[in-house]
């Protein structure tokens, strides 16, 4: 199974990649993560993508496709979860391409769908653990104590691009440059639509009730 994750910043694009990967043992392939990664090691990728994940804008697409094309490469046969790539018309159609090369199709694309001002308060609410990753709320996923980590006993950080400057230009970017993707993808028929202002559980049981619909067909 191969498929393509959509929606904007703070949509809970993560958390439910989470849930997917588990259920249908696939490889979860987040190009926000791997940038974050490669900023961590602070390798030249990372370097040059710094300034532009700090700004809310995109990092250029020849280095975003080098990147995920490597990675999809790489995925073992039981398929994988793109998340946060492809970000622009572009970046699918050379998708497409390098998967056509190796005999591949996107099987289906999630999309989630979330009003702006709620993806806001979501976003500068978040907080993360630096050590293990994991994602809490201030108000709406509380760790057991106050800006801590329920795993790793250490201080929760906020990402620097989730202040509400950046959070802002990130919706901007998204609504620019990402959500004709959205149409790109429907002119083919395989965009399945979420609503994602409910519950994580919620949202999470409305995308297992298609996929397993989906996987039967
Ligand atoms: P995310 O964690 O998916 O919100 O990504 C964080 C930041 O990484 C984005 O705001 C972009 O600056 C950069 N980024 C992630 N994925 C892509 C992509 N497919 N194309 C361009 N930039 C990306």
């Amino acid at each position: 199974m191969r498929i393509v994750l959509l929606g904007a910043p703070g949509a809970g694009k993560g958390t439910q990649c989470k849930n997917i990967v588990a259920q249908y043992s696939l490889l979860h392939l987040s190009s926000g993560d791997i940038l974050r990664q490669e900023r961590a090691a602070d390798t030249e990728l990372g370097q040059k993508a710094q300034s532009y994940m700090d700004s809310g804008g995109l990092v250029p697409d020849e280095i975003i496709i080098e990147m995920m094309t490597k990675a999809i490469t790489n995925a073992p046969a039981a398929g994988f979860l793109l998340d946060g790539f492809p970000r622009t018309v572009n970046q699918a159609v050379e998708l497409e391409k390098s998967l056509a090369d190796n005999e591949m199709t996107i099987d289906f694309v999630l999309n989630l769908h979330v009003d702006d001002d709620i993806v806001a308060k979501r976003i500068t609410g978040r907080r993360s653990c630096p050590k293990c990753g994991a994602v809490y709320h201030i108000e709406h996923l509380k760790p057991k104590a106050e800006g801590i980590c329920d795993n790793d006993d250490i201080e929760l950080v906020q990402r620097p691009d989730d202040t509400p400057d950046v959070v802002a230009n990130r919706l901007k970017t998204y609504h620019q440059q990402t959500e004709p993707l959205v149409d790109y993808y429907r002119k083919n028929g395989t965009v399945y639509d979420f609503d994602a202002d409910r519950t994580p559980v919620e949202v999470r049981d409305s995308i297992f009730e298609k996929m397993n619909a989906l996987v039967k067909a």
